[in-house]
């Protein structure tokens, strides 16, 4: 017979989980009840701190598996050989709600993915749009204390929203897709997923060329009408969370096939615009799409908390065959995450089952907080050592790259903020720019500063005339003298 006695969290049976020890039928509790004292001692602690942006978001397990040899352009062991599959971890959230939020809200998508790789973890940390709102990482707690909560009224706020972007134009881009219908994914399995920043993949011989990558959903691109996903908000807050387990639970496993763009190193520096501005998006007819393999989503978490929201992801967490580009946004991210999860979920962070790398973990980082392993038992904890300890690997060294100029607080050196986002707005249906107007409009309405909307309209203007003209109509202004 199993033993299913329900114990104490140091394993003790349990006699009575129902009624509190009382001296007497109506005497106070005493506190020699540890079993009590413990099960509300840990309930008070039962939450980390939820993740400033990415709050609210759903994981799921799978693989990701290779279909076209691109060791040319890479060593990274993973991507080498067609048919080989790596398991993975992928979690999908919104962006500025808290953890209760609803998940059909007008917002971008995160993309998180975790290869645990026989080489270690490599993580790529995108969103479902190929860009972002800025491009500077110095920018990023401004741009998102605009889409939080004000510190007074403890509301969103749109004025904030619109002057920020309006005083920052580089966000025209990101914000002409987050108001168009893909705003709103239908569910989290009819998005396109991006790696948004420029990395670069390095092959056997050391040659390197940088790289974006395309995660295209094969469920096809599906979205929800403003109204609907309205009423999806406020009749079921969790509805992508939970088309995304149920689809996986009834064996429905989503796949996004995997393309990147390659551009030749030398190519960055003559390509009409910064290659590494995340604000913009390499044109397919410059550098085509290349197939590489495809990510099956098949496993759901047993548990939300250990997997969900434990997971850490951090664009830092590079194998060999993949590196870091100048990008200024990816930059600071490199920081920034993993500074986050020393936080939210502690130094050890990487030793919970979630996080921990398949392949062998051998450093010299011990004790912390909360060390779920053995710590490294007995074994060398130092190097250089004459012990036999882990030694590192040159040939595992990122390739040495060239750098120039005066070290100084430098803006991005073009300022052509319009064009990408005309072309989206020029490739887009009849019916799409009218929603994408409406969306605008209805947005844009309730700020309260006409200077800020007439600043806004001028760079929808500068994108394209019609695109300007419409909202300037539609909230009843004129457009700017330009
Ligand atoms: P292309 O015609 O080669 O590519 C157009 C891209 O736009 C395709 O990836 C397509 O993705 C995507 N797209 C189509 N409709 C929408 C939409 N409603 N919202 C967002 N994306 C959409 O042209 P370019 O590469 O020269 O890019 C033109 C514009 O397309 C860019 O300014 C950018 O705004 C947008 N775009 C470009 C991407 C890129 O990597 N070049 C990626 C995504 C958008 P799909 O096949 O899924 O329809």
């Amino acid at each position: 017979m199993t033993n299913n006695n329900l114990t104490t969290s140091w394993g003790a049976p349990v006699g009575d989980n129902q009624n509190s020890l009382t001296a007497g039928p109506r005497g106070p509790v005493l506190i020699q009840d540890v079993h009590l004292l413990e099960k509300l001692a840990h309930f008070n602690r039962e939450r980390v701190p939820e993740r400033v942006v990415h709050a609210k978001g759903a994981g799921a397990h799978g693989y990701f598996e290779v279909t076209n040899d691109l060791s040319k352009y890479t060593k990274a062991a993973f991507l080498n050989t067609v048919g080989k599959r790596t398991p993975m971890f992928a979690r999908f959230s919104t962006v500025a709600g808290e953890l209760g939020s609803s998940d059909t809200v007008r917002d971008p998508r995160g993309f998180a993915l975790k290869f645990y790789t026989e080489e270690g973890n490599y993580d790529l940390v995108g969103n479902n749009t190929p860009i972002f709102f800025i491009r500077d990482a110095i920018k990023f707690p401004d741009f998102i204390h605009t889409q939080k909560r004000h510190p007074q009224t403890h509301l969103k706020s749109p004025n904030a929203v619109w002057d920020f972007w309006s005083l920052s134009p580089e966000s025209l881009h990101q914000v002409s897709i987050l108001m168009s219908d893909r705003g709103i994914p239908a569910t989290l399995r009819h998005m396109h997923g991006f790696g948004s920043h420029t990395f670069k993949w390095v092959n056997a011989e050391g040659q390197a060329v940088w790289v974006k990558y395309h995660f295209k959903t094969e469920q096809g691109i599906k979205n929800l009408n403003t109204e609907l996903a309205a009423k999806l908000a406020a009749d079921n807050p969790d509805y992508h969370t939970e088309d995304l387990f149920n689809a996986i639970d009834q064996g429905d496993f989503p796949v996004w096939k995997l393309h990147v763009q390659i551009m030749p190193l030398a190519d960055a520096n003559t390509y009409r615009f910064d290659p590494f501005d995340v604000t913009k998006v390499w044109s397919q007819k410059d550098y085509p799409l290349i197939e590489v393999g495809r990510m099956v989503l098949d496993r759901n978490p047993d548990n939300y908390f250990a997997e969900v929201e434990q997971a850490t992801f951090s664009p830092g967490s590079f194998v060999p065959g993949v590196e870091a580009s100048p990008d200024k946004m990816l930059q600071g991210r490199l920081f920034a995450y993993g500074d986050a999860h020393r936080y939210r979920v502690g130094a050890n962070h990487n030793a919970l089952p979630i996080n921990c790398p398949h392949a062998k973990v051998n450093n010299n980082q011990r004790d912390g907080l909360m060390r779920p392993d053995n710590n490294g038992g007995g074994s060398v904890y130092y190097e250089p050592n004459s012990y036999g300890g882990a030694t590192e690997s040159p040939k595992h060294q990122p390739v040495a790259f060239e750098v120039s100029g005066q070290a100084d607080s430098v803006a991005y050196d073009e300022a052509d903020h319009y064009s990408q986002a005309g072309d989206l707005y020029r490739l887009l249906s009849e019916d799409e720019r009218t929603r994408l107007v409406q969306n605008i409009v209805g947005a844009m309405t309730p700020v309260d500063k006409d200077e800020i909307k007439l600043r806004q309209i001028g760079h929808f203007y500068k994108a394209d005339p019609e695109y300007g003209q419409r909202i300037a109509d539609g909230l009843g202004l004129y457009v700017p003298e330009l």
